[in-house]
């Protein structure tokens, strides 16, 4: 036998016949390369995983979660490990580490890309811009493709466009007795229906194939900022100026300090300021037109929203989100930004202390709101806005007190709530986790586990318990 973490043993010959045939890399304690590989992107996850399985395609995937099985593993599944609160990766687990699975193969005739579940973001609008494509994901490039769909994945041309899962037309998952198994509209319809905004609660998905939509090279994109004082009066004019905007513009703004980039005036650098960055998903002359009044609203302090390359705005937020950092979140949607909500955001943003907390207020709708709130697993379809209050310190210190802060503004705003995206949770209970899909579509998520999953194998997530 050999111990791999705190009493827990494995069998010799079953770790051998794993090592033997094994394509990828199996990391054990001992690894110089350990804690390289144990690492995700929050800083304040520091958990110790009993092996870390770096698989290099199906066949890895599949022998790892059958010897789990064999020897009633703990399992845990990472991708991108952008998980908020770290939920893929846990002590003394068996980790199915799926970064080195990195095929990308675009189809520009069909407009079809298939992306293995390693790939991350920005390496994916790499491969489809090259052909003036694109599949709607999220805005930070090294997040991964994989839990950021699994979730429903929602980004900066998501309104003109839909959700991750809008345009996703198959999945191939292994399931939790090791099969591998197709999951589209046609083949195991349940499951398709599943795994679009179920996370990864029913099987270890390993590629995506999805549909691309034209856009870019260039688009109108970027930031125009007010000095926060402002911010009540110029989230009145946004509200009103976004409410009947066409599906071709996505917005978010951003309450932050300012950080010191060339294109904030010095006398701005580490001043709390409010922004709203725009992404407009068509014609660059439309976007002028449309972006125009909000561009002359009251006193601009800086604006930087210009036409430029899709992939430079796209990795716009990777300076403000990096890998390390000590990170907290509490996420809400709200229907509308009425007077109150305004206020209260303002009033808090106000104290934001850390130079790096920045947190955003997504638009929602346009084509996100016109799929069938009963389509997919992904719940929310009419939310106005989605808040996802977050704090950021460089290390441990000080992090106590924003988080104290985010915690602050979320209960705030807790009355006007009318739901969370899974995908910013953190590791908040079951409770939470209902909130998210609702209760009806949430038992209908229970049901569906019962049928993949029924011993709960997948469990370190956003669990849906059986
Ligand atoms: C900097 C940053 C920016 C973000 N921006 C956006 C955004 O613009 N839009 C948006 O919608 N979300 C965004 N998110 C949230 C993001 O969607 C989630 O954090 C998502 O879970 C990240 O996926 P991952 O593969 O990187 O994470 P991981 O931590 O690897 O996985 C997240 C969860 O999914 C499970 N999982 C991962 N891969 C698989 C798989 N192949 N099969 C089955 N289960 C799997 C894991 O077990 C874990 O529970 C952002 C997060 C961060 C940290």
């Amino acid at each position: 036998m050999t111990a791999i973490a705190e009493g827990l043993t494995l069998d010799d010959t079953a770790l051998a016949e794993l090592q033997a045939s094994f394509r990828g890399d199996i990391v054990g304690r001992n690894d110089a390369t350990y804690d390289e590989h144990r690492k995700v992107w929050n800083g304040s996850i520091d958990r110790r995983p009993a092996l870390i399985a770096r698989c290099a395609g199906v066949a890895d995937v599949i022998a790892s979660l059958k010897l789990c099985r064999r020897h009633g593993l703990p399992v845990a599944v990472r991708s991108g490990g952008h998980s908020f609160p770290g939920l893929s990766v846990a002590d003394d687990a068996f980790l199915i580490d799926l970064s080195l699975m990195k095929g990308v193969r675009v189809d520009p005739d069909a407009r079809t890309a298939r992306v293995q579940a390693g790939v991350l973001l920005g390496e994916l609008d790499r491969e489809t811009q090259a052909f003036g494509l694109a599949a709607p994901s999220g805005i930070v490039t090294h997040t991964g493709v994989a839990g950021l769909t699994l979730g429903g994945g929602i980004g900066w041309i998501m309104r003109k466009h839909g959700l991750s899962i809008d345009n996703l037309r198959r999945v191939d998952v292994v399931t939790a007795d090791g099969e591998l198994v197709r999951a589209s509209a046609d083949e195991n319809p349940d499951l398709f229906w599943g795994v679009r905004g179920g996370g990864g609660n029913f099987g270890i998905v390993t590629e995506f194939e999805f549909d691309l939509v034209p856009l870019g090279p260039s688009v109108l994109a970027g930031p125009i900022f007010w000095k926060m004082d402002d911010s009540p009066e110029v989230l009145r004019f946004y509200r009103d100026w976004v409410a009947d905007a066409p599906d071709e513009l996505m917005t978010i703004v951003l309450h932050r300090k300012a950080p010191a980039l060339p294109f904030v005036p010095d006398e701005l650098h580490g001043k709390p300021v409010v922004a709203v960055i725009c992404c407009w998903a068509g014609a660059a002359e439309d976007g002028e037109r449309v972006i125009r009044p909000l561009r002359e609203f009251g006193k601009v302090v800086a604006d930087v929203c210009t036409e430029k390359p899709f992939l430079a705005h796209q990795a716009m937020f990777d300076p403000s989100f990096p890998h390390g950092r000590w990170y907290y979140f509490k996420s809400c949607d709200v229907p509308a930004l009425t007077d109150e909500i305004i206020d209260t955001t303002v009033e808090h943003s106000l104290q934001i202390s850390s130079p790096l907390t920045s947190f955003p207020i997504w638009q929602m709708g346009g084509a996100v709101a016109r799929v069938g709130e009963d389509e997919t697993a992904f719940n929310g379809r009419s939310a106005g806005f989605t808040y996802n209050i977050g704090a950021s310190t460089a290390t441990a210190e000080g992090f106590d007190e924003e988080r104290e802060w985010v915690r602050n503004l979320w209960s705030a705003l807790e009355r006007h709530f009318t739901g969370v995206y899974v995908n910013f949770l953190m590791d908040e209970g079951e409770d939470r986790v209902r909130q998210a899909y609702g209760a009806e579509k949430y038992e209908r998520l229970k049901t569906l586990k019962r049928k993949y999953d029924p011993d709960n194998v997948f469990r370190i997530n956003q669990n849906i318990s059986p």
